[in-house]
């Protein structure tokens, strides 16, 4: 028997790239790689990525940027081997579904979301 499939989440489309990123800890490469994040280190509207094959970069909150496009239509090529990302975390992924109208916002206040 195949292991269970994970339980579908649900998240809103126009979620915050930070909120988004803190949660899956999945970082869409322009070249088609998913790769692991390691740290988020947040400074304003801008924050600082470590992946896990220590690569840093700064990316900007934007709902609308690449990256956040890209996440949510799960644009990708494969994940990178040298962040090593687990097969458990690319199912909770894949199961994972972005709505307009429905789904967490993932607002850490919000305790029903179960962000807290
Ligand atoms: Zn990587």
């Amino acid at each position: 028997m195949k292991s269970k499939k994970p339980a579908k989440r649900f998240y809103r489309k126009r979620v915050e790239l930070f909120r988004l990123i803190e949660k899956i800890k999945l970082w869409p490469a322009r070249s088609g790689l998913l790769h692991g994040i390691k740290f988020i280190d947040l400074m304003g509207d801008q924050a600082r990525i470590t992946t896990h094959c220590n690569k840093i970069f700064m990316v900007n909150n934007s709902r609308n940027s690449r990256a956040a496009r890209w996440l949510r239509n799960k644009w990708f090529n494969g994940a990178c081997g040298t962040c090593g990302v687990p097969e458990w975390k690319l199912e909770k992924y894949a199961s994972t579904q972005f709505r307009r109208h429905y789904g967490s916002q993932l607002l850490k206040k919000n305790k029903d979301d179960g962000v807290l």
